[in-house]
């Protein structure tokens, strides 16, 4: 088999103002009047998520619940530090998961749909390989997507990030016989530098960075840089 490993949140796929985004509206919803902008919630959620700590697996958060009781107190801690008490703290935290999950935040990338189909048509084979949350499968299945990806390996589920070596491990063992594998995404340490760690070709969306085998502007390109790679010399 022939698969595309692919990032989903930049690359297949993104929310509304992303985590900051999830927050921002729940705090806006249980405590109006806060006095703070957006701008202020951001910082919050650009540290202490399991794929800011990459190298740390996290195989002890089996479940959906525990994983999640991993990430409330980051929710919680931002409300607290605009000054909401605990139980308003605790019911931001509660909304901001909900808000994150909402699948009418989320937005397919463009040309995202046709390039799954088309690689499908052409006997690749679509693998989501993903820093994200449990939830993941049913955020692809809300957005359309389902039907041309094979299977999915959110973090959250396997135990460990990207780029950490064990994350593609995980799934390559997972994928069983494979006759060329490639990742596709628009992170250059979590993605590019993943791939390298397990030996595998990547492709970067939507920058250039000397890291990678290929670098695209848009996902129209990929099946292209697909073809051009897996007949080159860098095939693996
Ligand atoms: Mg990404």
């Amino acid at each position: 088999m022939r698969y595309v490993l692919w990032d989903f949140d930049g690359t297949l796929a993104t929310r509304e103002r992303m985590w900051s985004g999830a927050l921002w509206d729940a705090l806006l919803t249980v405590t109006p009047d806060l006095p703070c902008d957006f701008e202020d919630v951001r910082p919050f959620m650009q540290v202490g998520f399991p794929w800011h700590d990459w190298h740390i697996p996290h195989y002890h958060l089996d479940t959906p619940e525990k994983w999640w009781s991993s990430i409330f107190p980051l929710f919680s801690r931002a409300a607290s530090a605009f000054g909401c008490d605990d139980i308003a703290a605790e019911k931001i935290a509660i909304v901001a998961k909900s808000n994150y999950l909402d699948i009418t935040k989320w937005r397919l990338a463009p040309y995202a749909m046709d390039v799954l189909m088309s690689l499908n048509l052409s006997g690749w084979k679509n693998v989501i390989v993903s820093n994200h949350v449990p939830e993941l499968p049913q955020l692809v299945e809300g957005l359309g997507i389902a039907p041309v990806i094979e299977t999915i390996f959110s973090s959250a589920n396997v135990g460990v990030d990207k780029p950490h070596p064990e994350f593609f491990e995980f799934v390559l063992r997972g994928l069983g016989e494979i006759e060329y594998a490639c990742v596709v995404g628009d992170s250059v340490v979590a993605d590019i530098g993943g791939a390298r760690k397990a030996n595998l070709p990547a492709i970067l969306v939507g920058t250039s960075d000397v890291t990678a085998d290929i670098a695209v502007a848009t996902l129209r390109e990929v099946p292209s840089a697909l073809d051009v790679l897996a007949k080159g010399t860098s095939a693996r």
